[in-house]
């Protein structure tokens, strides 16, 4: 018998990976990219004499397949995955086809923000177990790559609205949603529901034994929840009440409820700040307590983790002054959380490519932390006619080593200087992490040097 036809859409890290893992289990491949490939990918599939086209989609070859898996960058609306949705041809993400071939437990994370901390965090907690761990989605290496040889324990995967787009019966264990606010809405037809139902599908196959832990401060999930009422373990996080079971942070602790023991640690003995991290924190915690990870495991995790960069990453101090890159704060939500979470008080460096930024929201945070605005970006008369009269005093430039140097010369010991831009990166910047990079840089060269 002809072995089965997969297309692959895509040949990026999760398309390459599931390229090679239909390979392993003998079916009939090929891969098709209308850009370029990475040299490394090329030669990845060219080594395990997989056949791929860049540059172009061979609709004909493609419509033939009985399975196609789509790279979460597709839209759905582009014609020819709307020409193999006509023919009834299934169109699957990488997560939906790897899932396959697991035998591990998966917990699947989902949020409009907070997605990679949590992930990151969850998967350290589980390693710190001793578990047999791997991370996938939308963060590390090809969930479908690592399925090949299947010899995990659990998988912790970061899944966006895309992924989620693209699956049907996947079923996860334990399933995190951290909050949901509008995001990527052109790819939603600018219907917030439509976003909703995108995040919700990561509990369309949950069983009653099966965990779901939650922000319920979140207006949209709760409104969901009681729409769609779930048969499934709830486990809900808190800043402004105290579930049990379930997750809280009151007077600077995080408390974590699950069956009869509860677990408590200071965030101030964890390695992150702020009430978004949190939330965060409880949602890997109470994850690790329902897969019966001890509380000394715990704490142990919480007191080694260290984050992904360019999320409130120390860079350094000079003088008594810490500089904290937050380059990942592209938007005014995430600065929101950023200012919240200073507790000195702060020289901010914002600015940017502007993304139709309303900044009253931080009118508060600014008035109690920030004592005084660096602008860093190409046009920044926004930022300097809304914020010139609620701060000392804004200095302008167009250089993130001149912004660095200014953030010293006005900082006193004991105050921060944090890049948290509220913006986009391209006007200056090749994209958000070349600008932590690049502030990392300046405050290095500016502590090796000698006044
Ligand atoms: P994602 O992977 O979803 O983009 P990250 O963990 O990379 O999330 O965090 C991105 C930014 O979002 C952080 O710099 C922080 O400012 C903000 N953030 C993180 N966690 C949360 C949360 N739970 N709620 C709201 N904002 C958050």
């Amino acid at each position: 018998m002809a072995a089965k036809k997969i297309a692959i859409l895509g040949g990026g890290e999760s398309g390459v990976g599931a390229a090679l893992l239909a390979r392993a289990k003998g079916f009939d491949v090929f891969l098709s990219d209308r850009g370029s490939l990475k040299e490394a990918y090329r030669t990845t599939l060219q080594n395990a004499s997989i056949p791929f086209e860049e540059g172009q989609h061979s609709e004909e070859r493609i419509l033939d397949a009985a399975e196609v898996v789509k790279s979460p960058g597709i839209p759905a609306t582009v014609p020819l995955v709307q020409k193999l949705k006509a023919q009834g041809t299934p169109v699957i993400s990488e997560i939906e086809f790897a899932a396959r071939y697991t035998k591990a437990k998966l917990i699947g994370i989902t949020g409009s923000n907070g997605k990679t901390t949590t992930t990151l965090l969850t998967y350290h907690l589980l390693k710190t177990a001793g578990f047999n761990v791997g991370l996938a989605g939308n963060v590390g290496d090809s969930f479908a790559a690592q399925v090949i040889d299947d010899s995990f324990d659990y998988f912790v995967l970061e899944l966006s609205s895309f992924q989620l787009d693209d699956m049907y019966d996947t079923h996860l264990d334990v399933m995190v949603m951290l909050n949901i606010t509008p995001d990527h809405l052109d790819r939603y037809g600018y219907d917030f529901q439509n976003y909703t139902d995108s995040k919700f599908r990561i509990i369309q196959n949950a069983r009653p034994e099966d965990t779901f832990i939650y922000f319920q401060e979140s207006q949209p999930i709760l409104n969901e929840l009681a729409k769609r009422n779930p048969l499934i373990q709830r486990l809900p996080i808190s800043l402004e009440t105290t579930p049990s079971p379930g997750g809280y942070f009151q007077n600077g602790e995080i408390v974590a409820t699950y069956g009869s023991d509860a677990y408590r640690v200071a965030l101030t003995d964890t390695t992150l700040r702020g009430p978004h991290n949190a939330i965060n924190t409880l949602a890997a915690v109470l994850t690790a307590k329902s897969l019966d990870i001890s509380n000394d495991v715990i704490t142990k995790g919480l007191k080694t983790f260290q984050n992904a960069p360019h999320r409130l990453e120390p860079a350094g101090t000079k003088n008594g002054v810490v500089f904290i890159n937050d380059s990942k704060a592209t938007n005014v939500d995430s600065v929101f959380y950023a200012l919240s979470s200073m507790d000195v008080p702060t020289i901010w460096i914002a600015g940017g490519q502007d993304k139709g930024n309303e900044y009253s929201e931080l009118d508060q945070l600014v008035h109690q932390k920030v004592k005084a605005l660096i602008c860093l970006g190409i046009d920044n008369h926004k930022l300097v006619s809304y914020f010139g009269d609620k701060v000392a005093a804004i200095y302008e430039t167009q250089s993130i080593t001149d912004a660095v140097a200014k953030g010293l010369e006005w900082g006193q010991p004991g105050d921060a200087v944090l890049l948290s831009p509220a913006c986009a990166s391209f006007d200056l910047f090749k994209n958000y992490e070349d600008r932590g990079n690049q502030f990392k840089a300046a405050v290095n060269h500016l502590i090796e040097s000698d006044n």
